[in-house]
């Protein structure tokens, strides 16, 4: 079964979150497991009340530190202790506002220090990366330098792939194309974590109802990071349902 991940980003309110939640609840009842829903973190405990464990609930960004006295941020226990299972790190949205691969690194770190908490490492080349033809070797510095130091040794991480002009852009990355860079992604991955890695690769970027199933078929491509098409229940129904 492949894994659908919903980043709601911050589009909704606090209430239209909570409605959203109860629409996903509804439509995903008796599912097994395979459903993501990150919104944003002040839904984080609404949504996980309405969601159970229908589908598992995701952040979209935590703080590299410990609790402690560090203003506006969220740490990985808090995370934890609302009831989320996964945690987007790296986004490309972040990245843009100066995130760099060092700070996602000590996020890395600080999740995998938790036993509950399984992380979502984004990673993904530019637009003019893509047409230099720079692309896997962009997105291989950013594994190398995101995973340095890393050692996994059960627990599992999600990396995934999003070329950043694909996202929101309605531009999707061909499925044939996007099955090569995954297949890149994991080799490059598992060079710096060892071959016997517990990985899983999934692809983000203007995934709609009509091209999902398109990357699901295709076999180094485990899932799916969907973003504008997780905020309409009756098409985000249709792409969890192909997996
Ligand atoms: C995303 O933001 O991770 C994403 C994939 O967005 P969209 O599906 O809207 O391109």
């Amino acid at each position: 079964m492949k894994l659908i991940i919903a980043n709601w980003k911050n589009n909704f309110s606090l209430r239209d979150s909570l409605v959203l939640a109860k629409n996903y609840a509804k439509v995903f009842k008796g599912n097994k497991g395979s459903v993501v829903a990150c919104p944003n973190a002040v839904a984080l405990v609404g949504v996980k009340k309405i969601l159970g464990s229908v589908v598992k609930l995701g952040a979209q960004d935590v703080g590299a530190q410990e609790r402690g006295a560090h203003t506006g941020d969220i740490d990985v226990k808090t995370l934890v202790e609302a009831g989320c299972s996964y945690v987007i790190i790296g986004h490309s949205e972040r990245r843009a506002q100066g995130e760099s691969s060092a700070q996602i690194n000590l996020k890395l770190k600080a999740i995998l220090k938790a036993t509950k908490l399984t992380p979502v490492i984004c990673v993904g080349e530019s637009w003019s990366q893509y047409q230099a033809k720079k692309s896997k070797a962009f997105v291989a510095g950013q594994i190398k330098q995101t995973l340095a130091g890393i050692n996994l040794g059960t627990r599992q991480i999600i990396i995934a792939y999003e070329p950043i002009w694909a996202i929101g852009t309605g531009k999707a990355m061909q499925a044939d194309e996007a099955q090569i860079m995954h297949a890149f992604v994991k080799a490059e991955a598992k060079k710096v974590l060892g071959s016997s890695a517990r990985l899983i690769v999934i692809y983000g970027g203007s995934v709609n109802d009509l091209n999902a199933r398109a990357y699901l078929l295709k076999s180094d491509i485990d899932g799916l990071l969907v973003g504008g098409a997780s905020l309409k229940i009756q098409e985000f129904k249709k792409i969890a349902n192909i997996s």
